[in-house]
């Protein structure tokens, strides 16, 4: 499992081609992403525990969560590229280039919880834009097993904050800059169009299991 890997890390295959969500994120957007960024974060993580077999046994999940068991000197590096991973991990296995419908469980979930699925989608469009420099919008689950929309820093992660994270959008420059140049909104708009439903309705089936 991608997640509840441990070191010595590894970058996993998009689950799609470079090109499979075109025209709405293009191919070479998708290679640099992918082959350069995710893999600088892995290669960075793995550098950083190289000397540090007594966690080589952690998993990506506990090296995030138990940070603060960490020596002092690696935790910010651990917390950066730790995240690093995990977050594009996450975002890149919650698109798709095909057309997948919502299943009525899900659409049902976010309407309860935002009224209409329109209504979901600005909010989340409005958190991906209130996003100050580099970081991401999440759409996750809370202990009391209600949708949020939330919003996090860098590669800060969502999984210290006791939420199961459903969904995210990465609103670094680099996720959209060579297609969409400055204008953020429009690659939010595109990304719409690329949401894995079956995906997020696996993860919100299981985060309601755990929290339930
Ligand atoms: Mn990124």
């Amino acid at each position: 499992m991608k997640y509840s890997q441990t070191y010595k890390f590894v970058n996993p295959e998009l689950p799609y081609g470079y090109g499979a969500l075109e025209p709405f994120i293009d191919e070479k957007t998708m290679k640099i992403h992918h082959d350069r960024h995710l893999q600088t974060y892995v290669d960075n993580l793995n550098n950083t525990l190289e000397k540090y077999d007594c966690y080589h046994d952690w998993t990506l999940e506990e090296l995030i969560c138990c940070e603060n068991r960490l020596p002092a000197e690696i935790q910010k590096a651990v917390h950066n590229n730790a995240g690093g991973v995990y977050n594009h991990i996450f975002y890149f296995d919650g698109m798709t280039g095909e057309d997948i419908d919502m299943r009525t469980d899900v659409s049902e979930c976010i309407i309860v919880n935002f009224g209409t699925i329109e209504e979901f989608k600005s909010e989340m469009k409005k958190a991906a834009l209130s996003v100050f420099g580099s970081g991401y919008a999440w759409l996750v689950l809370d202990s009391c097993c209600k949708l949020q929309i939330v919003t996090t820093a860098n590669q800060d992660t969502v999984l210290t904050c006791k939420l199961a994270p459903i969904l995210n959008i990465d609103v670094w420059e680099h996720a959209y800059y060579l297609k969409h140049y400055n204008k953020r909104v429009d690659y939010i708009d595109d990304w719409f169009n690329v949401i894995n439903w079956d995906v997020v309705g696996e993860r919100l089936r299981c985060a309601c299991d755990l929290q339930g």
